[in-house]
């Protein structure tokens, strides 16, 4: 559903000291206030940390990715039913850095949607252009594309998910899109959700996003919210991004 939601991907970030501060300070500071939800993504060995510190608080945790195969031969991976144990709401699927580092293609990433939605937590599926991409004026095939093989693959389930339009070119690089960019793709987005009964879902943001660009960016129609990297790792930044 809409509404404001701001999440934050640790990335291959933290430590045990380190992430009981941080879990602490935003369970302290978070000012809850109608249609605004925040949560955290963090990295799988701190699943259990993250539920002990935010278990009964208004901050939401989940993972930053998952397997799509329910258990087996998979050396290091880690399932849905892994996630669940843990209590996660969240896991996010197809972020452009398992797309682009582990070649996660998007028939797999559809797969890791469906596993997520059948266990009953709610995928954050990532989508996105390259810089080439986008100068070669095929964002929006590119991002459409990402974005058809999910709903092939969840089917009415898609009103169930939320989607975050990152693009690879601003991720951790400080370049952030335009307002009126990530609008123009959000309404794209919105516009091929419409069509799969999910045009109320939660559309976020990501890349570079700070408290000085937050505000522009979440002023804009289709922007519901932000997935955040690097900004996510300190509570106050955090928290005043959640906060705008
Ligand atoms: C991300 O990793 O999803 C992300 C948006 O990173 P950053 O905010 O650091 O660009």
């Amino acid at each position: 559903m809409r509404g404001r939601l701001v999440v934050g991907n640790w990335k291959m970030n933290g430590g045990l000291r380190a992430n009981a501060m941080l879990l602490e300070a935003l369970v302290a500071d978070w000012q809850v206030s109608p249609g605004r939800a925040i949560a955290v993504c963090v990295p799988f060995p701190y699943l259990g940390q993250a539920q002990a510190a935010l278990r009964g608080t208004d901050v939401a945790w989940g993972a930053q990715n998952v397997n799509e195969h329910s258990a087996g031969a998979f050396t290091g991976e880690v399932a849905v039913s892994m996630l669940a144990d843990f209590a996660c709401r969240y896991a996010i699927v197809g972020h452009s850095e398992r797309r682009q580092l582990y070649r996660e293609t998007d028939a797999v990433v559809a797969a890791k949607a469906k596993a997520v939605l059948a266990a009953d937590m709610t995928p954050i599926v990532c989508v996105g252009e390259t810089l080439a991409e986008r100068e070669a004026g095929t964002m929006e095939q590119v991002v459409l594309r990402q974005l058809d093989a999910v709903l092939a693959a969840v089917g009415r389930d898609a009103e169930r998910m939320v989607v975050a339009y990152e693009p690879v070119w601003a991720i951790g690089t400080g370049l952030t899109a335009t307002p009126e960019q990530a609008q123009a793709m959000h309404a794209t987005l919105r516009g091929r959700l419409r069509s799969a009964n999910a045009a109320e879902i939660a559309l976020l943001y990501g890349g570079s996003v700070k408290v000085d660009n937050a505000g522009a960016l979440f002023a804009m129609t289709d922007i519901d919210g932000g997935l955040i990297g690097g900004a996510s790792l300190k509570a106050g930044e955090f928290l005043a991004i959640a906060g705008v």
